[in-house]
């Protein structure tokens, strides 16, 4: 019978989320890829409670996570069955809808349809009455992003979501949306893009619609899925992401211009005495908005590595104006 480290608490640090209540831990983790039906079971069990135990408190899924699609949910609730269930208040579980799950015009985009029937397949495959964190996973061009915000609304409302959130909303739209919510007396707590060294598309006017409206960001492929680690420094490895046939970063995306910046930001993080995913996590942390960065991980050191970013979050100005040059 799992009993959770009693020091789990001692290591990670909590960051407020926007202007809520809501603490996340600074490392948070993500199961869209290594907990899907087709990978070992004991091992996806052994990074969930291994990242409990490091006192990450914060797990993040979606209805598609899988393959195949639904099956990162499963997993999550046998463990969650198995194992972790005397710890439920401990814990920040999110799921998402948006993106297609089942054929017919109900299994994608926005529509409140969609959005609260997801909402019900994925609380049956994860065994859960609730989860914290309901997001609309993609804005959905020909929906009205009211009947969205709705939807959100009524998962609250049923008791079958806490917080409300959006992820892949640019600035305009993640307005609209707060203006939505807002109209139903809903706060927006979080929003979810991919951030990372790599691609900073919210530095040019997310952050400042969310720190405006006091909703925290937690970024998704913080370590751009392994490039910002030092997994692809001598070549691609043959149990990395780049080389499976289901990951999303293809081999052609290890280019050997993203490989060179990876390796002289390697430098830098050595001399903060940081990996470089250390150093790439507590990068993000620089901005006021972050709560948290959401990693992914295909083994269990990969996560203890990342959790101990949190050591050293600060950065000197030299060390930023050295990266940014060396990311150009
Ligand atoms: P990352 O950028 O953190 O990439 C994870 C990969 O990096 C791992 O699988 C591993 O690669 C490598 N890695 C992780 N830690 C280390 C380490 N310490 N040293 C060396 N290599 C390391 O994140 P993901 O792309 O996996 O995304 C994280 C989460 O974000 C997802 O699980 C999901 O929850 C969320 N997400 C949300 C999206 C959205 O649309 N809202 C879209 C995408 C992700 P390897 O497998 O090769 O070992």
């Amino acid at each position: 019978m799992y009993k959770a480290n009693d020091s789990r608490y001692g290591a990670m640090r909590y960051v407020r989320c926007g202007k809520s209540g809501l603490k996340l831990p600074a490392v948070s983790l993500g199961l869209w890829h290594n907990f899907g039906g087709e990978v070992s079971y004991e091992r996806s069990k052994e990074m969930l409670l291994g990242a409990f135990d490091l006192g990450i408190t914060h797990f993040d899924l979606a209805n598609n996570y899988g393959p195949p699609p639904g099956s990162a949910e499963e997993t999550f609730g046998r463990v969650l069955s198995e194992s972790l269930r005397p710890y439920r208040d401990e814990m920040i579980i999110s799921t998402k809808a948006g993106f297609y799950m089942w054929p017919g015009p109900y299994g994608e985009w926005g529509s409140k349809k969609n959005l609260l029937a997801s909402l019900d397949q994925s609380l049956a495959r994860m065994k859960l009455e609730y989860v914290d964190i309901f997001y609309h996973h993609r804005p959905d061009p020909d929906t009205p992003v009211e009947e969205s915000m709705e939807a959100l609304a009524t998962a609250i409302r049923q008791g079958k979501a806490l917080y409300a959130g959006i992820s892949n909303y640019n600035a305009e739209d993640t307005q609209k949306a707060l203006d939505a919510l807002k109209q139903l007396g809903v706060s927006l707590l979080i929003h979810q893009p991919c951030y990372n060294m790599f691609n900073r598309w919210p530095e040019g006017g997310l952050y400042d619609v969310l720190e405006k409206n006091g909703v925290g960001a937690i970024p998704f492929s913080p370590l751009a899925q392994g490039l910002l680690t030092d997994r692809y420094l001598d070549g691609i490895p043959a149990d990395s992401r780049a080389s499976s046939a289901t990951g999303f970063l293809k081999p052609d995306a290890v280019t050997p211009e993203k490989v060179e910046k990876a390796r002289k930001l390697n430098e830098i993080a050595q001399s903060r005495g940081q990996t470089l995913a250390q150093m790439a996590i507590a990068w993000l942390h620089r901005i006021p908005v972050t709560a948290s960065v959401i990693i992914g991980a295909s083994k269990y050191a990969q996560i203890s590595d990342c959790a101990k970013a949190v050591d050293n979050l600060c950065f000197t100005a030299d060390e930023l104006s050295q990266i940014d040059s060396i990311l150009g």
